[in-house]
Parts: structure tokens; sequence; C-alpha cells
């Protein structure tokens, strides 16, 4: 029997080259790699008669001989197709496979197969399209059962994770589950060695639910443990009040180019009145992209300072800590205050600072800070919760309970329940209102055949001095081919715009690259800069009035609103194009809403329903908790896990009784009793 915590280059049956890949994917042991878990499931139990096959997109698998199997190449796109004839009883359908050319080779025609594919309508009629084949003699992997689906990863594609999965667990010993055997029954659910094999092994439809269902629990039990942790510490802890120094606050407003909107007010004044008090600020400020966050937080670091607090102000990228220190350090010299910046490759000032700005990079323990009482984390979704809570961490007493006022600033828009749901602990301030004076950026969704008008803008506003910017489309699984297309686009723009200065940015520049062109970007240094979505957190230059978005398809409706969120920044009027690669009528209506709707929460809402249900998904992937199995949008559920995280926090109010559930629903584990 294998352990599921053996080390994977240790058991049988995993050949090397895939133990290899496991381990490059940082896969160690056999319960890391059962944590793969399938993206869907195709029950494929019911072997179908070829008559009944039907065009309409469901997997058939039929059981078949096969007639006259040959290869060819198409001579336009140069593709290697294998075609045969699939009889049963009932009838025959044409088959077509394409690049698979090893394949033809091993087909036999006395052997029967199983096949698994949907049904199309081809140019000469139905075909079966790409079925997978196995010997019917054999036990089938790929149909006759409940057949699981992985994404590929690292190489690895989906038939060989079933095969690795089917070898695996029947020989596997059971997985321990991390909670009480006791409320797993009383709660109704499977317990975690069951849904572990169910998942990748179904039996059938029944059990493979009651795995979702188990799994999806956990996810969700996960965020309720934090989320009442965080509540049982709020109400044990302590904090230093930061009392308010009103003239002095008004002082510094009276010294800013702009007046500030009722919602910056008011989410002003619940922070301050927040950090007044005796326990610790645990506040959300959550408004679209421009309405004017930094400021919020900048007059509370300002007033702390003047009780002589320490602030730190964590950012999730170099350039964006950057740009913070830029524009913060005038103002905070004109008050006598000290700022500094902390990034991995550049240190400005020491950690001593009034200010520290910096990335992840505070909270490692060499920075020292001193007297640090206010603590902010801006674009907060990006940052993981034990970052979050390690920087918490840095300003503490623990022995007094002390700790710091927590601020996070966020462009996404969650719901306001939802939000208290899930972050049960935090209290939100909402600025609703861009600063009023704010022309709504003009949007225009074109074709490519269109491109031209985009470029007419781009130069207008370029000849007025202003700036652009072109976005191209991340293409995720591959950094490197994604560094060469924007150095091609790159490339491409020089050429039409020979008269102005080009600048080129993406995540493959290292740092110091990355600072400076951003850097002379900002400074008029630079017209027009191709960049990739890096620049969507945060990234504030006034003067950029016009966007063009390239592979606009590839983006959801709410990361397209960050994007465009970069201009529109001043009172001029700010323009924004989105050309897709591909012209489907779908594609154009979704970006033709895009355009036409100004409104950060409206797109999310209309992301939601485009994308169908189970899908408040918009807010996992912006990455405040990344729910594989459990859904947002289920109330029901989320109270169950809500309940059922404060029975465990009854039964072991800091859950040291269950190390295993620490670990394994990955909760962040401050030590917020310890002596
Ligand atoms: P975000 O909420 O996206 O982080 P920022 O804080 O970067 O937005 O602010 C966007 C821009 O708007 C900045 O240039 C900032 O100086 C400016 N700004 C902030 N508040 C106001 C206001 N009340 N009126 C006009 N401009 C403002
Ligand atoms: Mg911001």
């Amino acid at each position: 029997m294998i352990s599921p915590t053996a080390r994977l280059d240790k058991i049988p049956g995993i050949g090397p080259a895939t133990t290899e890949k496991l381990l490059s994917l940082g896969l160690l042991t056999v319960l890391d790699l059962l944590r793969i878990l399938p993206r869907a499931w195709d029950d494929l139990t019911q072997l179908h008669q070829i008559q009944d096959l039907q065009p309409n997109g469901q997997k058939y698998t039929i059981k078949a001989t096969l007639e006259n199997p040959k290869m060819f190449r198409t001579s336009r796109r140069r593709m290697v197709l294998t075609q045969a004839t699939a009889h049963d009883d009932t009838g025959s359908v044409d088959i077509t496979w394409f690049n698979q050319p090893y394949l033809v080779k091993n087909l036999k025609t006395e052997t029967g197969y199983y096949l698994t594919g949907v049904l199309v309508q081809g140019k000469r009629g139905l075909m079966f399209s790409n079925p997978s084949v196995e010997i019917a003699e054999k036990t089938p992997i790929h149909s006759g059962r409940i057949v699981p689906t992985y994404s590929s990863i690292g190489g690895l594609t989906t038939k060989i994770l079933r095969r690795i999965f089917l070898r695996l667990i029947p020989n596997l010993d059971t997985i321990v589950d991390p909670l009480p055997s006791k409320l797993v029954k009383k709660w109704g659910l499977l317990d975690l060695d069951s849904a572990i094999r169910q998942l990748h092994l179904p039996t059938n439809t029944a059990k493979l639910e009651a795995a979702k269902e188990r799994l999806a629990f956990d996810e969700l039990l996960g965020v309720q443990l934090q989320v009442q942790a965080g509540k049982n510490f709020l109400s044990t802890s302590k904090a230093k009040p930061i009392p308010t120094d009103l003239a002095f606050i008004k002082q510094v407003i009276r010294e800013l180019p702009f007046t500030l909107t009722n919602g910056q007010k008011r989410a002003i004044w619940d922070l301050l009145q927040d950090n007044d008090k005796p326990v610790p600020t645990n506040r959300l400020i959550e408004g679209d992209v421009g309405s004017g966050k930094t400021i919020v937080a900048t007059l509370a670091m300002f007033n702390a300072a003047r009780f002589d607090f320490q602030s730190a102000l964590m950012v999730p990228t170099e350039v964006l800590a950057h740009q913070h220190y830029e524009n913060l350090k005038p103002l905070a010299d004109q008050f006598n205050l000290t700022i500094s910046l902390q990034t991995q490759s550049k240190t400005i000032g020491d950690t001593s600072a009034d200010i520290v700005i910096g990335t992840h990079k505070l909270i490692h323990k060499t920075v020292e800070f001193n007297n640090l009482n206010l603590v902010v984390v801006d674009e907060q979704h990006r940052f993981g919760v034990k970052q979050r809570e390690a920087l918490k961490l840095a300003g503490s007493n623990q022995q007094k309970h002390i700790y710091p006022h927590f601020v996070s600033l966020t462009a996404t828009p969650i719901p306001r329940s939802l939000a208290l749901t899930l972050f049960g602990d935090l209290d939100l301030s909402i600025i609703p209102q861009p600063p009023a004076h704010r022309l709504p950026i003009i949007s225009q969704a074109i074709s490519n055949s269109h491109r031209k008008a985009a470029y007419d803008q781009i130069k207008a506003q370029l000849e007025m001095g202003h700036q652009a910017f072109i976005v191209t489309p991340l293409i995720e699984t591959s950094l490197k081919l994604n560094a060469k297309s924007v150095e091609k686009e790159a490339d491409a723009i020089r050429n039409l715009f020979p008269n102005h200065r080009v600048g080129v940015l993406h995540g493959r520049l290292d740092s110091n690259t990355k600072a400076s062109v951003m850097e002379q970007f900002k400074n008029q240094e630079l017209d027009i800069l191709v960049t990739t979505t890096v620049i969507e957190v945060g990234i504030d230059v006034p003067n950029a009035t016009v966007m063009l978005i390239e592979g606009a398809e590839r983006f959801g409706l709410s990361q397209l609103h960050q994007l465009r969120g970069r201009v529109g920044r001043s009172n001029h009027q700010s323009y924004c194009f989105v050309i897709p690669t591909e012209e489907d009528i779908d594609i154009m209506e979704r970006l033709e809403l895009f355009a036409t709707t100004t409104d950060g929460f409206k797109l999310a809402e209309l992301d939601l329903e485009l994308r169908g249900p189970g899908s408040l998904t918009g807010i996992s992937q912006a990455g405040f908790v990344k729910f594989r199995l459990a859904d947002w949008s289920d109330p029901a559920r989320i109270e169950f896990a809500q309940s059922a995280a404060k029975e465990l926090l009854h039964l072991s109010p800091t859950l040291e009784d269950y190390p295993q559930l620490m670990e394994q629903l990955n909760i962040a584990t401050p030590n917020y009793h310890a002596e």
C-alpha cells in the first residue's frame, strides 16, 4: 500500500520522466498529487449505438469496428487528418482525427474499439470528431465510466493523469481527515478519504456530487475559520489609539491640488475614527479605479506621523511602490515628514521613516520597523492572507496583544452583502463616485479593419502633448511568447509613429528597467507605452489620455475596466479603444457592452451574467481566495460553513487541537494568543 505522505519519487507505477515533471511543479508527495483536481467529469458509463448519436455537443461512447483507416495531409492548412468509418450493429459513422499521425499505424480493422467523442456537422455530413480510442477487450480508462478531465499541467495531459490515478488510488492507504469524524457525520459530509478517491475515480454520480460537496465545504470552511479567528483576534487584542489632529489634516487637504469627493471624506473620517480606538482597525476601502483611494490612506498616515507613529504602505509591484513614493515625497517634504522606499531592487531612506513604502519585502524579517502603528495594503486582492497577516505582526507586541491598525484598499467590486459574509471581520468604506469634474472616457469597440480610427485619435492626442498606452494581449501560458509579442507590437508602433518616442513594458524586464521605463513615461520622456497588463494595477499617469487594447476578447469586462482606468485621470477628455483578434458577433457585442458601460460595479455584474452560473468567480479570480469547487454565489452553503467554523472554534478556540486542519485548509496562523 502507498502512504499519502510518501514522496512521489518513491512510489511504483509512475515513470521517472513523469516523476521529474511532478517534482518540478512543486508536487512532492502523493497527497500533493491527489490535490490536482479534475476540472470536469463526463458520465460515459453508458454505451451508445451509432444510430442514437446526435450532433448536440454531448460526448458519446460507442463500441465499434473500424474500416478503411487512412491518413492524409490537407493541402492548405498542412494538417494531418486520419479518417475511418466505424460500424456497429445499428449503422456506421465517419470519423476524423486531427494531427494524430501515429494513430493510423496502430488501428486494426479486426479489433473492436471504444470510441468517445462528439458528433459534429462536417462539410460532408455528420462525423464523429477526434474521439479517444481504446481497445474494447481491456478495461477502459477514457470511457466506460465517469471520466474525469484535468487541465493539463507542466506537460502532463489529462490522459496521463487519468492513468496515474487509476493505478494509484486502489493501492492508497487511508487519507487522514483533518476534521473530527463526529462532526463530519453530524454535518452530513463525506469523509475526506472517500471524497478524494471519488473525485478521481467516481463510482457513480451521487458519490461524485457528495465528494465535490465535501471539498467545496472545506474551501468555504477555510475562509470562515479565518474570518472567525479574525473576529476572535480583534475582540481579544489591543491597539494604541492614534488621535486625530484635525487642524493638521485640514491643512494638508488645503495643499492638495483638488477638492475631495464626499466618498473620500467619509472614508477618511471612518478610518481616523477607527484608528483612535484601543482595538486594531480592520477596514477595507473599496472604490473604482481612479476614485482616489491613495489620498485617503495618505491622510491617515500623515496624521499618524503627527503622533510619532510609523506607517507602512505595502503594494503589489515595484513600479507601483516607486510611483507612490514619487507622488507622496513632495507632500511629505512640505510637512517635514520622512518617507522611505523599500523594494527588492531599490531602497531610498531607511526603515525608521514616518512612512515606509514597499513591496512584500516589507514583511521580511530584515525590515526593522520603528513604532509601526498603521499598516496599509494597496490593491489588497493581490496579496495572500498570509502576507497581510505577516505585516500586521511586524508592528505587533505579541506579549501585550498589541497590534497595528490595518487598512486595505481595493478596486475589486464586491457586493456589500457578500463582502460581509466572506470578510465579516472587516469594516467597509465604499467610495461610490469618481472625482466630479472627470469627463467619462469615450470608449469604442472597433474591428481590425477600422483600426485606423484608433491610430488617428492616438495621433491627435500625441499632437496635443498627451500620451498613449497600447496594451497587448496577455498570453498566460508563455511569458516568453508574451514578451516577444510586446516587442513585436512596439516595432509596429514605431513604424506607425516614427516621430514619437515609444517605450516597452512587460513582466519579463528586470525591475530596474521596469521602474525606469515607468519613470520616463511619467516624466513625458516617452509618448507611447506599449505594455502588457503589468500596468493594470494602480499606475497613475494623468497626462495619458488614450488607450488601445489589442486582443480585447481575452479580457473579462472587469479587467478591461481596470485597464481603462489608467486613462481619464485628469480633466482632459480621454479615449479607450478595444480591438479583438477574432471578430465574431458575441465578442463584438460583449465589447460594445464594455464600451457603453462606465460603471465598474455594473461591469462586474455583467461579467457574472455573461459567464453564467456558478459565477461570482470574478472575485475569486481577482485573487481574494481561489476556490476550485466552492461557489461564491451560494449564501446557504456559506452560512453553513460559517456555523461549522463557529462550532469548531468553540471546541478549540485557536484550533490547536487540529493542527492538520490548519495545515490542510491553509489557514494563516499568526500566533494570536502567543505569550
Ligand atoms: P485609485 O483609487 O485608483 O488608487 P488614485 O488614488 O491613484 O486612484 O487617484 C487617481 C488620480 O486622481 C490621482 O492622480 C489623484 O491625485 C487624483 N485624485 C484623487 N482624488 C481626487 C479628487 N478628489 N479630485 C481630483 N483628482 C483626484
Ligand atoms: Mg490605487
